[in-house]
């Protein structure tokens, strides 16, 4: 159950993300919106309305029924908000925004390859891009669904990219994640279209984060040299075991 103290929380939250969206420099603009599930509701910025005047009571608060509350109109792509948070029940944030490089990318309709192997981040072996359709419409939502399937991030047709969240910060880490590797990206191709991982090692890659992401320790196969807590006495594992180290023993 969200009581109002949840809500009030989430709503300072946004606020907090969203000027941290402007500092980071992945937002331009009035582009760019943000939604956060609350029970059976979500809340969302409300359209064109800059962020460094945006206060709590500016979020909107919306029915998944496309009904909502507030002050103002809810962003114009309430509809993809809507739509990821109804499909995806693994998700709790939705984040929109046209930085430079992954929109760069998303005029060619570049799909972000595994050149890379931080591309893992989003999910899978490709950060895809969907197809272009204009801005606020359903079939711009299911063309994102539609890229967005088994992954966190993807890049829209001549529009932007999109990043997904189960919390705030890390939906906004994965948005600079993603940016950071569009921009990398830019960088390479000047070189000529740079080798892409194969599909064994980005395999190998996304088992090594999904493992990290439960909080264990990552033990690549083949070595014996574990990393422990300072105090912990080194010992071998048997391969594919989970890490057990224990707190060392605190000395006064
Ligand atoms: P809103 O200001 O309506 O959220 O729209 C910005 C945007 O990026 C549209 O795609
Ligand atoms: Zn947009």
């Amino acid at each position: 159950m969200m009581t109002k103290a949840d809500e009030a929380r989430l709503r300072r939250e946004m606020v907090a993300i969203c000027r941290q969206m402007n500092a980071s420099g992945i937002n331009q603009g009035t582009s760019g919106n943000l939604s956060v599930r609350l029970g059976a509701d979500f809340l969302i910025t409300p359209s064109s309305l800059p962020y460094d005047r945006m206060q709590p009571a500016d979020l909107m608060r919306m029915s998944f029924d496309g009904t909502f509350e507030g002050r103002h109109r809810p962003s114009s792509e309430w509809r993809f908000h809507r739509d990821i948070l109804r499909e995806r029940e693994d998700i709790g944030v939705v984040l929109h925004c046209h930085s430079i490089f992954a929109t760069t990318l998303a005029c060619h309709h570049k799909p972000i390859p595994a050149f890379h192997y931080m591309v893992g981040v989003a999910g899978g072996s490709t950060i895809r891009c969907a197809r272009y359709a204009t801005f606020g419409t359903q079939a711009l939502s299911d063309a994102a669904l539609e890229a967005l399937r088994g992954r966190r991030a993807c890049l829209l047709g001549q529009h932007g990219q999109i990043a997904l969240g189960t919390a705030l910060p890390g939906a906004l880490a994965l948005a600079i994640e993603v940016e950071t590797l569009a921009r990398m990206y830019v960088h390479a191709l000047t070189l000529g279209e740079p080798p892409v991982l194969p599909e064994e090692e980005m395999a190998r890659v996304l088992e090594q984060m999904r493992r990290m992401s439960y909080g264990q320790m990552p033990e690549p196969e083949g070595t014996n040299d574990v990393a422990r807590p300072r105090g912990v006495a080194k010992r071998t594992r048997a391969k594919g075991a989970g890490a057990t180290a224990k707190r060392p023993v605190r000395r006064a």
